[in-house]
């Protein structure tokens, strides 16, 4: 499996896990049962997506494939390396 699919994969099962997580605090009657599925939703989303930027980085220079020209980032893996222009598609 190559590294965009990888990424993208992984994204998508951090983003689904949190809109489940977020349907079951909906559906929580309890006040308190809603507050700590809640707080697990940010315990899981903002390190998930540390996670994320920091294992999946391009093989030749080490930036991060989801980091753009500048400081510019996107939630979608780019397909050239914003750093040193390798193309990410075959790796
Ligand atoms: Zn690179």
């Amino acid at each position: 499996m190559k590294i965009r699919t990888k990424a993208t994969l992984a994204g998508w099962a951090i983003f689904m896990a949190v809109l489940a997580l977020l349907a079951l605090a909906y559906e929580a009657r309890d006040v308190w049962l809603r507050i700590a599925i809640s707080v697990l939703v940010f315990a899981l989303y903002f390190p998930g997506n540390f996670l994320v930027t920091v294992l999946f980085r391009c093989q030749t220079c080490g930036t991060s494939i989801f980091d753009r020209r500048g400081s510019w980032v996107a939630s979608w893996p780019a397909k050239t390396c914003a750093t040193c222009g390798a193309d990410l598609t075959k790796q």
